[in-house]
């Protein structure tokens, strides 16, 4: 027996649940396809913090996806703004000007809607205070464009998804494995699936592929990003391998975008494989620019102050992916022990702790002790103590003279207990991947949209290019997830 469906959605991650529900607003029947098993469903989504950026003029825009926002709150905090053209400026700064002009106007300009809209369907959402503001003189500041994250996170995030999809009626299948799409002339009809170790097909008007991208594939990382990415740690799902993708390439679809570049962090040394949904995100280790870098060399190898971490943090996983060993220690003392992120504190962390600078080096594993105290020295005599320390701004408290400088917020390595943390690289999600317009169409490698066949989220390329502000991954699904959902169930002969 053949299954039938108006819209057919591959994934169950935030992109796909806002493509189904986008889908059945416009009275579409809906099937989501999850690779996953229940109990592993939600992608990358359910590993996040569920921090979503989107723009905004001031506190009366907030209180749209924030209407809890209590007026004690909004005292106590200076939200500042985040325009459409800041936003646009961030996305095109840190892209090197290549990300498309077309998809990111969209993703900027239907942010805050979106999140919105989000909010009518049961996600909740609160200001972000502990990740993304400092505490100054008893009021909160935000400092890095990102304010807002979906109510416990990540799996917050996707457990109101899938309850407002099964609200709406939408049918959801587990551990189905979407290894196929039907399509003839005409365009795509359907999907074949792999569901319980048997092979089905499911007909459909229209389909949405939201399955994520390539990153928990070791060959392909090792083929399209570069030798050495197949020994990256995975930061999410180990379900995002990839297959989705090549089977709308198998179809003529084009690929676009970055495909050797990617969403790379520092990440615990020694974190598993792939991610672990008990931890989450907390493998991550942030707070890099409160200190320093060291490699095997005993050398500092990045700026680690060069702006704020929500702008550095997704390229620097690749600077450490290319150190020897492809691992790195971050040193602070404890001028800086109560500004380091929740994250330092969980079991999991491969941390040293001493009293003085050559205790440490010596604990440093795989490090060269001598070159670390010489060069943590060599640091320490560089930094600006004149320029006050301010981690609410671009302070430009920096260094002088060094081969790599450290522009701001350099503080002195010389309050003991000293603490390092091991990190290595922890990759999020490849850049590149399917060419999209702006109804969400996958197009071919003919330049026409592929009639029938629509895509959201990480597995669309063209948006990120080499780096991303921090935020954007979850709003840039929910956008086009919406959209594309919206045009699939419009689209009556799938065209
Ligand atoms: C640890 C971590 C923290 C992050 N923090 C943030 C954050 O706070 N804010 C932010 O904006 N971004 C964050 N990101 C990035 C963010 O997770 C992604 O950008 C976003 O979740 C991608 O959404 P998606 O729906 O496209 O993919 P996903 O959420 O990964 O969903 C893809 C889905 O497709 C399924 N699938 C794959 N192959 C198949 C197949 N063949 N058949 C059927 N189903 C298939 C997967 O099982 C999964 O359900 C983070 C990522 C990680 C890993």
């Amino acid at each position: 027996m053949t299954d039938r469906y108006d819209v057919v959605v591959v994934g169950a991650g935030n992109a796909a649940f806002c493509a189904a529900l986008a889908a059945r607003e416009q009275g579409a029947t809906v099937l989501v396809l999850e690779r996953a098993p229940e109990d592993e469903a939600g992608g990358n989504s359910r590993f996040t913090a569920g921090l979503m950026r989107v723009a905004y003029n001031g506190v009366e825009d907030l209180k749209r996806v924030m209407p809890d926002l209590s007026a004690d709150e909004i005292a106590r905090t200076d939200f500042g703004t985040y325009t459409e053209d800041q936003f646009l400026d961030d996305m095109a700064r840190v892209t090197e000007y290549r990300c498309d002009p077309d998809l990111t106007e969209i993703l900027v300009k239907r942010s805050l809607d979106t999140v919105a809209w989000m909010r009518t369907k049961g996600v909740r959402f609160t200001a972000a205070w502990g990740r993304q503001a400092f505490n100054i003189g008893g009021r909160f500041k935000f400092w890095g464009g990102l304010t807002v994250e979906a109510v416990g996170g990540g799996p917050g995030l996707v457990e109101s998804l899938t309850n407002a999809a099964r609200k709406n009626g939408i049918d959801i299948w587990y551990g189905a494995r979407a290894t196929g799409l039907l399509a003839d002339d005409d365009g795509v009809k359907g999907v074949q699936v792999r569901r319980a170790g048997r092979t089905t097909f499911v007909n459909a008007t229209s389909v949405v592929l939201a399955a994520g991208g390539f990153q928990a594939n070791p060959e392909w990382r090792a083929r399209y990003l570069g030798p050495g990415w197949e020994l990256a740690k995975v930061r999410g799902t180990r379900f995002n391998t990839g297959d989705v993708i090549r089977m709308a390439l198998d179809i003529g679809a084009a690929p676009v975008g970055n495909w050797s570049g990617c969403h790379a962090v520092a990440w615990e040394r020694n974190a598993p494989e792939f991610g672990d949904l008990a931890v989450g995100d907390q493998f991550q280790k942030h707070s890099y620019p409160w200190g320093i870098y060291l490699n095997a060399h005993g050398k500092r190898f990045v700026d680690e102050g060069a702006d704020f971490r929500n702008y550095t943090y997704a390229k620097y996983g690749g600077v450490i992916l290319a150190q020897p060993g492809q691992f790195a220690w971050q040193v602070f003392d404890a001028k800086v022990k109560a500004q380091l992120r929740d994250e330092y504190k969980i079991r999991q962390v491969t941390k040293r702790t001493a009293n003085t600078l050559e205790e440490l080096v010596k604990q440093l594993d795989d490090v060269d002790a001598d070159a670390a105290l010489k060069e943590i020295k060599a640091y320490n005599a560089a930094v600006r103590t004149d320029i006050p320390f301010n981690p609410n701004v671009k302070d430009g408290r920096c260094t002088t003279g060094l081969a790599i400088p450290k522009s701001n917020w350099a503080n002195t390595l010389d309050t003991p207990p000293f603490e390092a943390y091991a990190v290595t690289c922890g990759i999020t999600f490849s850049f590149g991947g399917l060419r999209i317009n702006t109804d969400a169409q996958v197009m071919s490698t003919d330049g026409e949209p592929i009639p029938g066949l629509f895509a959201a989220g990480e597995l669309v390329g063209g948006i990120f290019y080499f780096n991303y502000p921090g935020g954007t991954g979850l709003t840039n699904g929910a956008v086009f997830g919406r959209i594309a959902g919206t045009s699939a169930a419009r689209s009556e002969t799938g065209a």
